[in-house]
């Protein structure tokens, strides 16, 4: 069992040495003091240091190797980015500062917006929204908004297709709308004509992840965007998969009006932690008069704070937004410039591409009508027949060092595994994943109980997951 740092405290240890005094010595007045100790554990700085460091190489990161969680895109972040983000200058700056005062960190904001209208290919900005989820719920508030301005207020079902995130059927009840399911064809793309057959007079949205959760371009894109048109709705692109079509494509030419982009995935903030995140939206000018405040402007005199007209949907965070991601961001942007931006993308396809090509001879990989984009979605329903299911294989790539892909999403696919290399593993660490996964399918075919018993080699075996998610407990230890 691990101890708790508290279990090396011993009375009269301690990890600091503070500066001799330099003011005259005072007693502090008793209704100042403490009543009780403060119980905070005593321990040497080395004993701290030893401790915590202990425990983070006890889980998986980035850091520790590949980490191909589809969706997510896992990649590595430079660390200068989280230098550049704490340069004192710009992180301590106070939110209720005058924007004359701050106008470096205006100017960023105001830029980062602009290349991020560039990059989707859109007219209007906010930098409010503190998550991808965050960001849909805006989208859909601004064509909601909309819908309701052009006395369309009746409107009130959103459409997405059956292999969505789960992010979006919840953003959309959060709006207070209706879910309406469209079927996938057998590609896994959205089935055009029961998009035709469910759209209608009360089609307020559709929200699309583009490439699809499959990893998959909708090809047929700008038909779905017409048809929805057409019926008096809005498009939304769920944009988290960006990382596939940075400089390539353009949310704004494919007929969506919003999209969010996931800037802890795709533009150098590290995520899987909790944040923090931040998830931008880039929108039509007709949606832009709807922005939540505030959105940064350009005036002759410098950058401005908008606080947002009568037409804002409001406010959706405390001040500004995440302003520490979005320096991230800027320096990602403005280190890689256009064309390694859209290098980035690329190698991340060719990267999918050659492991879904090794892999799909030991693993089905359903829907595979072509080149995939970022990301695959294999199979583990005929390994599950042999004996070890998709949850078993998860668990053996990490006796082999990996973390595992995402699991059991999307769920048009049995037994998923969806996995997504991104662009900044090099040809060896994704030669050894692959080596890991054909060796995994061995072991299924000739001692299963391998692959069920999995892992070994972790400090904590397999455990109760719904015990561990309904029953956290971050205080104790587990009893194991
Ligand atoms: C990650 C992701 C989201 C949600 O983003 P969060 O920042 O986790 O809220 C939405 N849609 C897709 C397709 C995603 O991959």
């Amino acid at each position: 069992m691990e101890k708790t740092i508290f279990q090396y405290s011993s009375p009269g240890r301690t990890g600091v040495t503070l500066p001799v005094l330099d003011v005259p010595e005072t007693a502090v007045p008793d209704e100042f003091g403490r009543k009780h100790p403060v119980g905070l554990p005593q321990v040497t700085e080395g004993q701290a240091m030893r401790h915590f460091v202990r425990l983070s190489t006890m889980n998986f990161n980035i850091e520790k190797g590949l980490y191909p969680l589809g969706s997510c895109t896992m990649k590595y972040n430079p660390r200068l980015h989280e230098y550049l983000a704490r340069i004192e200058r710009l992180a301590a700056v106070h939110p209720l500062s005058s924007d004359s005062s701050v106008q470096g960190t205006l100017q960023i904001m105001y830029e980062l917006g602009e290349f991020f209208c560039e990059i989707t290919g859109f007219d209007a900005v906010t930098l409010q929204p503190a998550a991808g989820a965050q960001g849909e719920f805006t989208g859909i508030m601004l064509i909601k908004k909309w819908q309701i301005e052009r006395g369309q207020g009746h409107r009130n079902e959103v459409l997405m297709p059956d292999s969505s995130h789960g992010t979006n059927p919840a953003t959309t009840t959060l709006a207070g709308l209706k879910v309406v399911s469209v079927k996938s064809d057998e590609h896994g793309r959205v089935d055009v004509e029961d998009l035709r057959s469910k759209v209608g007079e009360n089609t307020c949205a559709f929200m699309l992840t583009n490439p699809n959760t499959l990893g998959i371009f909708e090809s047929n894109i700008r038909e779905i965007t017409q048809i929805v048109h057409s019926a008096g709705g809005l498009n939304y692109m769920d944009g988290a998969n960006m990382n596939a079509l940075l400089g390539i494509a353009r949310p704004g030419d494919m007929g969506f009006d919003a999209c969010h982009l996931n800037l802890h995935k795709t533009f150098s903030t590290p995520h899987g932690g909790g944040g923090p995140g931040s998830g931008a939206v880039c929108c039509t000018e007709t949606l832009g008069s709807f922005l939540p405040a505030s959105t940064v402007g350009k005036t002759k005199d410098g950058y401005v704070l908008n606080n947002g007209g009568g037409r804002s949907i409001g406010r959706l965070m405390a001040f500004h937004g995440n302003v520490g991601v979005l320096y991230k961001a800027y320096a990602y942007i403005r280190t890689l410039g256009a064309r390694g931006l859209r290098e980035a993308s690329e190698v991340a396809l060719i990267n999918a591409n050659y492991m879904k090509a090794r892999i799909k001879e030991y693993y089905e990989v359903p829907n595979d009508d072509g080149p995939c984009m970022h990301e695959f979605v294999a199979s583990g329903a005929e390994m599950a027949k042999k004996g070890a299911n998709t949850l078993d294989i998860a668990k053996r790539l990490l006796d082999y060092g990996f973390h595992a892909p995402t699991i059991y999403f999307p769920l048009i696919v049995k037994e998923a595994l969806m996995i997504e290399p991104t662009e900044t593993e090099s040809l060896e660490s994704i030669d050894t994943f692959i080596d890991a996964m054909i060796a995994i399918a061995g072991e299924i075919n000739e001692k299963p109980h391998l692959v069920t018993d999995a892992p070994v080699n972790t400090p904590v075996l397999r455990l109760d997951e719904v015990k561990a998610v309904k029953d956290l407990c971050l205080v104790e230890p587990v009893e194991l």
